[in-house]
């Protein structure tokens, strides 16, 4: 079983810092995660780019935390998805609302350059950041997936940066034709846990896991994404809010100074 990496006191300080410049007691902060955007879906990308003209700009700051992308092969990939998600994140924070971008398991390769041009600032996972005066955890997700053993050897040699650099080094062809194939191969095994009675209990956060969480990172709030299970869980630690994906509507959680509330698009 693998705990998820504790963040350096540099890192989980500057992630407060950031924040804490643009802090607004009266205003909403938004999350959203697991909208896997790409070509095959442009009815999502647009609800997307309407959710950034429209409700994001109202808010005190944007947090992604990963799988906005179904798949990510390197910045240089020219996708006309990337390209129309970069604008739209670029405007938002030219009107002064930062937007905050965490690694899924899918869109993991995305790079500097990508965020740069998109206007976005990396946060490493997990973060802890204040919200509203609460210290509150922020992760993708997949690292409190703790019992899927096979996964967690999968991402902690894809996130290896050795490895990453030999794979960005790759041409561009061979790179989506892995993507295709991690993606083919996620879903065969997605199956054979489907079939074996096991795809609840594997692809859900161990619970184990969870609890110690709360402790270690000295919080008692969690939001994360990563399970598609929107929900907001009580544990004896805290609480754990989950991001819900958009594969076929919206779902944003806000938060403000009166508390949080998931809501669809
Ligand atoms: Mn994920």
């Amino acid at each position: 079983m693998r705990a998820p990496r504790t963040p350096t006191r540099h890192r989980a300080r500057e992630a407060i810092r950031l924040h804490g410049r643009f802090y607004s007691a009266a205003m909403t902060t938004l999350f959203i995660s697991d909208l896997h955007l790409d070509a095959e879906r442009p009815h999502i990308t647009e609800l997307f780019g309407r959710f950034v003209d429209e409700q994001a700009r109202k808010a005190d700051a944007l947090y992604i935390l990963g799988d906005l992308f179904e798949a990510w092969v390197g910045d240089d990939d020219p996708s006309e998805t990337g390209a129309f998600v970069a604008t739209k994140l670029r405007g938002l924070r030219d009107a002064g609302i930062p937007v905050y971008f965490m690694h899924g398991n899918r869109d993991f390769l995305l790079g500097d350059a990508y965020a740069k041009r998109a206007g976005v600032t990396i946060l490493p996972d997990p973060s802890v950041v204040v919200l509203h005066g609460r210290p509150t955890l922020l992760m993708h997700g997949d690292t409190l997936c703790s019992d899927d053993v096979a996964y967690q050897q999968f991402r902690t040699q894809t996130r290896n940066p050795d490895w990453q650099r030999q794979f960005l080094a790759q041409p561009l062809e061979a790179r989506v034709a892995f993507a295709q194939q991690a993606r083919t191969a996620s879903q065969t095994r997605q199956a054979g846990l489907k079939a074996q009675g096991m795809m609840d209990a594997i692809t859900d956060v161990t619970p184990a896991t969870v609890d110690s969480s709360f402790a270690r990172f000295g919080v008692d709030t969690m939001i994360h994404g990563h399970t598609h299970r929107p929900a907001v869980h009580a544990h004896p630690g805290g609480k754990r809010i989950v991001l819900g994906d958009w594969y076929e509507q919206g779902s944003v959680l806000r938060v403000d100074a009166s508390g949080a509330q998931l809501t669809s698009l």
